[in-house]
Formats: C-alpha cells, structure tokens, sequence
C-alpha cells in the first residue's frame, strides 16, 4: 500500500491525493458507497464504532466513506500550507452538507442559542440573508447587518453589544463583488472573544485560505468552484476547533439530517481534483473579459476586483492569489437592455449559479430579483441592467466574442 505519509508541497497534488484511502477492493477511485448503513461483524464493534468521536461505518446520515474523502480532501486545502499555533501543520475538520444551506444551518444552529446575535453585512447571499433573517430570528437569534468595511462601527457594536457570538462574512459577494478585510476583521473579534465564519464560496480554498488570519470556521457552497462543473449541490462546514466540530456541529448536521449523498459527494471528489487548473483558466479568462468589458461604449461600469476603479481592489489584492472569476457589469439602457443583452447570447448560457466550467450570465433584475420591488431590489445593489457573470474555461476569445455580439444587437 501506498505511504500515505509522502509530503505533498504542490496545490494540486493535494487536491488530487489529500483524502485519498487505498479502496479494500483495489478500485482506483473510491466507490460510491450507496448504502444507508454500515454492517456489524460483532456487538462489540457495534459498541466501538458508536463510541467513537468519529462516528464512521454507523449510518450515512452520520457519515460514509465516499463523504469522507470529501471532507479531508477540502480540510487539506483550507489548510494546505497553514501552521497552528505550535508551529505544527494545521489541523481542520469538514462536515460535508447536502447543499451550502444546510452547512449554513449547522454553522448557525451549532454556534448561536436563542437570545445570540450575529453580525454581518451588506450584500450576502441572498440563502443566507433570508437564513439569518427568517430562520434565525424566529428561533431567537438576532442577525444585525452593518457596513463591515467600516471597522471601527464593527468595533463599535462589539463593545456595546455582548450578546453578538459571531461574525459571519462573506467575501468576495454579490453582486458588485464586494470584499470585506478578513483579517481586519478576525483581529478585532478576537479581542472581543468572538467566533468567526467566513463564507469563501466565490474564491474557493486555491484562492484565499481565511484559516491564515485565525478565523474559526469556513464555509462553501461546494455546488459552485469546489464541484466546478454543475453537476451537483453540496455544502461543507470546515472548523479548526477538532473536537466542537466532531461533537456540537457534527451532532447538529445529523439531527438537522443535512447530510450529503454518496453520489454527489463522488462528483464533488472528481471535481476538486482539478480546481487548481480550472481557477488558473477561470481567472486568466476573467481578467481578459474584464479588461474587455471595462470602456465599452455600451457599458456604464464594471465591477470586478481586478480593476483598479473598484472599490476593494486592495482588499482583494491582500488576501485573495487572484481577483477570481466572478465580475458583473452595468449596462447603459436598464432594464429593457439587460433582458436583451441576455437573449441575445450564443455560447454563454444564461443561468443562475455560479463556478461551472461554462460561462453563465444572469440579469438579476428579471430573473433571480424580479420577486422584489424595484426599490427593495436596489437596497441588494441590484439596480436595473446589472448583468452578473461567472467566467468559465472556454477559450476566451469566444466568450468575448459572444459578449461583443450580444452588447452590439
Ligand atoms: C450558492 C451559495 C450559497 C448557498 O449554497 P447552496 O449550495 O445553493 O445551498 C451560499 N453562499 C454563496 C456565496 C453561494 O454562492
């Protein structure tokens, strides 16, 4: 068998052997254990597998093998490279979810009591605004959203208010790819004893490691980079505290029963193996659509991370590899212009989501909005021709191509 021990240096070499346990029935890539429950051989092991923190081989809402690789895989990349407080390579524990939301709901549920706040900000994904604001307010958890680009009102609301427990953040977010200082951020709860969770869906692990300025949670929507080829919603909840996460979160994703599927979970494996090389693809392609978009006469602006004009260039510039793959735009002519722009593309495909290997454009304001009143719509910065855009792995010159068509009509 192989030495499970070889030092893997490279990024990719950790994405594709991090995780990996050598299948009893020799098969290359771990099966998918479609099974509900796990085989006794005697009480005794019965009794030892119950007892055990890690819970394995009982019953797949509690975990399953093809989970398993899953969540060591993306542990080893939030960590990959990071130290603990000893010096000692970093030590994380993911619990994998049947969708983003329901790692949401653990991470809330397992952290938060009724009487509890959590502070956050503006611009969150609208699953976790409608989650903090809906869900957890009804059970006695107060969210409180402010500008978390300020950080002295952060401050501020931690010295006068201890009931908050948690700062919950996510960065880069919709839609005008906002960013927040993550480390900023986590110095200032730390003084205050306070625990921090950080959404990193659109950077992924490859592109910014939050654990590195001392946050205690990560959290991803694995439906979009991590799976990277739509094939499947997923969530995961990374913790660095081992032993909450095997208990507290562990006990709380299986009474919630937001466990994963074998089948998703072999997908979202497959996936993260090559997310290295499709970021690297994603990003050089976005910044050239970027620097496409930027300055065309039927554009009013773009916001991207890359470009210097955009407000959290050096925020993003601090803790992100790249500004990434996710932009949006604003075209000059509103409303009526989004909806053509968007039905007028080729190639590109109009959908919502994000961090497949294809290109996908959304016009918010007709599609994922248009529930909202235009004024309700605004106070999302959803204002009438934004146009939000995930760049996939095409070959650019198409994608720009396809955008250059549908912007001339
Ligand atoms: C998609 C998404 C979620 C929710 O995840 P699901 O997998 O759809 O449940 C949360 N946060 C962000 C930033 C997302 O993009």
């Amino acid at each position: 068998m192989a030495d499970k021990n070889f030092p893997l240096s490279g990024w990719s070499s950790a994405a594709i052997h991090a995780g990996h346990e050598q299948d009893p029935n020799s098969s290359h890539i771990t099966p998918i254990y479609a099974t509900s429950t796990f085989v006794f051989d005697t009480a005794e092991e019965g009794m030892e597998r119950f007892a055990s923190l890690d819970k394995e081989k009982v019953y797949s809402r509690w975990g399953n093998p093809t989970f398993k690789e899953c969540e060591q895989k993306i542990a080893a990349l939030e960590a990959f490279g990071l130290s603990d407080e000893n010096g000692q390579p970093l030590e994380l524990k993911a619990l994998l979810h049947a969708s983003g939301q329901a790692a949401m709901a653990t991470l809330f549920f397992s952290t938060l009591k009724a009487g509890d706040k959590v502070l956050s900000h503006h611009s969150l994904y609208g699953g976790t605004y409608e989650l903090l604001h809906k869900v957890l307010a009804n059970s006695g958890i107060e969210p409180i959203i402010e500008d978390l680009h300020d950080l002295e009102k952060a401050e501020e609301w931690l010295q006068k208010d201890d009931s908050i427990k948690l700062i919950h953040i996510e960065t880069p977010a919709n839609p005008t790819i906002r960013c927040v200082d993550i480390e900023a951020l986590t110095q200032i709860a730390k003084r205050y004893g306070k625990l921090v969770s950080v959404d990193n869906t659109f950077a992924t692990p490859y592109l910014q490691q939050p654990f590195a300025y001392g946050v205690d949670f990560v959290f991803h929507s694995t439906t979009k980079f991590l799976n990277g080829h739509g094939s499947a919603i997923g969530g995961v909840l990374i913790g660095k505290d081992i032993h909450f996460m095997k208990t507290t979160a562990w006990k709380w994703h299986a009474l919630l029963g937001g466990n994963a599927n074998p089948f998703d979970a072999y997908l979202l494996t497959q996936g993260i193996k090559t997310l290295e090389l499709r970021m690297e693809r994603h990003c050089h392609n976005a910044m050239e659509v970027a620097q496409f978009l930027d300055g065309h006469p039927n554009i009013e602006h773009v916001n991207y991370t890359g470009l210097h004009q955009h407000p959290d260039y050096y925020i993003s510039a601090k803790q992100m590899r790249h500004p990434g793959p996710m932009m949006s735009f604003e075209l000059k002519g509103g409303l009526e212009a989004g909806k053509q722009f968007i039905n007028r593309l080729k190639m590109c495909t109009r959908a919502v989501s994000l961090g497949t290997v294809d290109t996908l454009l959304s016009h918010p304001a007709s599609m994922s909005h248009a529930g909202l009143s235009r004024e309700n719509r605004l106070l999302f910065g959803i204002t009438d021709g934004l146009i939000r855009m995930s760049v996939g792995i095409e070959n650019v010159q198409d994608i720009i191509a396809d955008l250059d068509q549908a912007l001339r009509g």
